[in-house]
């Protein structure tokens, strides 16, 4: 059932990112959810729209659940995270910060910014860690669509690489 549950999440996270992709910044995307199933709020990559370096989907999505974060946290309500892709150490700061206790995300990010893993291996924070589920890559179709985004995120124009090529063709003019 869980199973079932989460693919209707991450499709939406999904979704969020394919949107990211289409105004020209990371694909990534993320949705929050509350015990009951309710969406508390959506978030998607905007550190190109915005000019924001720390516009990253997960914490858009905390950003965006406003109050409820708070509320949850006093209620003792159990929020699910889902996002497209493994988050980042901000992110991981973020996700421990709002007291989400459950992370699910679709595809690993080992060769990237990938943190929740490196930093839960430290066992720096294990007090906070250990109140997370994790589940990582849990559907190997949607898997196989984020990193198909995550490849065509290569050839943007506002790929970091991109820029560069851009700016050193500015500079040759
Ligand atoms: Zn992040």
């Amino acid at each position: 059932m869980d199973r079932v549950k989460d693919r209707y999440y991450l499709e939406l996270a999904l979704q969020e990112a394919s949107k990211a992709l289409e105004e020209d910044t990371y694909p990534v995307g993320a949705v929050i959810v509350d015990g009951d199933g309710q969406i508390v709020a959506t978030g998607r990559n905007r550190v190109h729209t915005r000019k924001d370096a720390t516009a990253h989907a997960e914490m858009e999505a905390i950003r965006n659940a406003g109050e409820s974060i708070f509320k949850a946290k006093v209620n003792r309500e159990h929020f699910t995270m889902y996002t497209s892709l493994e988050p980042c150490p901000m992110c991981t700061g973020g996700i421990l910060f709002a007291n989400i206790s459950r992370v699910v995300w679709l595809l690993n990010d080992d060769m990237g910014f990938g943190g929740y893993k490196k930093i839960k291996d430290t066992n720096a924070f294990d007090s906070k860690f250990c109140k997370v589920i994790a589940v990582e890559e849990p559907l190997d179709d949607l898997k196989e669509q984020q990193k198909e985004l995550m490849e065509r995120w290569l050839s943007n124009p506002n790929h970091v690489h991109n820029l560069r090529k851009g700016a050193i063709e500015g500079k040759v003019k």
